[in-house]
């Protein structure tokens, strides 16, 4: 007790703080967290990633995959 340093403004530990995160495609915030979800997918002989806060985003996406 006491020897853990928390951070106040974080509801939960996560490996990439909230400034280093991606955006979220659909949303624009910082994709951080157990909800977040990524797509990819390779174009042009590139791996492709997109970045999603969480599911419902993830459903709101325009998918800009080409078949
Ligand atoms: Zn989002």
């Amino acid at each position: 007790m006491g020897d853990d340093e928390v951070d106040p403004t974080s509801d939960h530990v996560e490996d990439v703080a909230e400034e280093d995160a991606p955006d979220c495609t659909t949303c624009g915030d910082p994709v951080v967290g157990h909800e977040s979800r990524v797509v990819t997918w390779i174009e042009d002989g590139q791996a492709t990633h997109r970045h999603f806060c969480d599911d419902s985003c993830r459903a709101d996406w325009d998918d800009e995959r080409v078949d």
